[in-house]
């Protein structure tokens, strides 16, 4: 069976930008492309070359690299159907439940909005893994900018019914600030505790902390877990729907 191989690196100050390359086929994709010397930087070091950008949303942190990368390799952009006109140098118009080729891969799309209305997230069952964009971070989740609260809980509900071992490339390193939250809301989580632990001694070192793993953050991460007893006394919301807990927890992120 192809493997498909996957190189992270960083971008900007805090961003991630993601190589996947299938050697047989001699496929390579970045998802998004938030710099274009960046991007071309990891190209070189690989010795990989560029046939697909995989757009998750319109942010600039996320598409800057586009017009500059499809103008020197002639690799085809893919990105979200729903916000195509904000997309730079778009080729290809995808949504929900299309599905297409990339080298041996078969890569499923998943609208995933609330960050953006139109963000998009990338699966690809046979490697297991899935390119969520700003929607899930380690122990956190992007800021619901464009869409409701309501339809951003559906996209992490969604995203939480992958197969747990999926691993998770999330478009930022935000993982300090999000164990620090995490910690503050659910203090009794042994899980939780541990993994904030081994966070900070990454980042010590200057190292990533992603990508994460999908039953890493149903354990970890708060916005996934409205279900915690924990969480819904601390927010006195023990009746409220998933959603309403969902809500509060962004919300006091978005103070802290
Ligand atoms: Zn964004």
């Amino acid at each position: 069976m192809a493997t498909l191989q996957i190189h992270q690196f960083p971008c900007l100050s805090d961003n991630y930008g993601v190589l996947i390359h299938d050697a047989e086929r001699g496929v390579t994709a970045a998802i998004d492309a938030p710099n274009a010397e960046q991007v071309r930087a990891a190209l070189k070091e690989k010795g990989w070359k560029l046939t697909y950008v995989l757009t998750t949303h319109h942010h600039g942190d996320h598409t800057d690299g586009n017009l500059e990368l499809k103008a020197e390799t002639g690799c085809v952009i893919i990105g979200p159907r729903a916000e195509a006109n904000k997309i730079p140098g778009i080729d290809t118009e995808v949504g929900e439940g299309d599905a297409f080729r990339l080298g041996s891969f078969q890569v499923h799309v998943l609208d995933t909005p609330g960050h953006t209305l139109g963000h998009i997230s990338y699966w690809i069952p046979a490697a297991s893994v899935a390119f969520v964009g700003d929607t899930i971070f380690a122990m956190g989740c992007g800021r619901v900018i464009e869409g409701t609260m309501e339809m951003m809980w559906g996209s992490l509900a969604k995203l939480a019914k992958l197969p747990p071992a999926t691993r998770l490339y999330c478009g930022h390193e935000y993982t300090i600030s999000n164990a620090k939250f995490a910690l503050a809301i659910e203090p009794g989580n042994a899980a939780l505790v541990k993994r904030a632990d081994e966070v900070a001694k990454l980042r010590a070192e200057d190292k990533p902390t992603l990508p994460t793993r999908l039953d890493i953050e149903l354990e970890t991460n708060p916005f996934l877990r409205v279900t915690s007893a924990e969480i819904r006394k601390n927010l006195k919301l023990e009746a409220a729907q998933d959603w309403q807990v969902f809500a509060e927890v962004r919300e006091r992120k978005n103070r802290a």
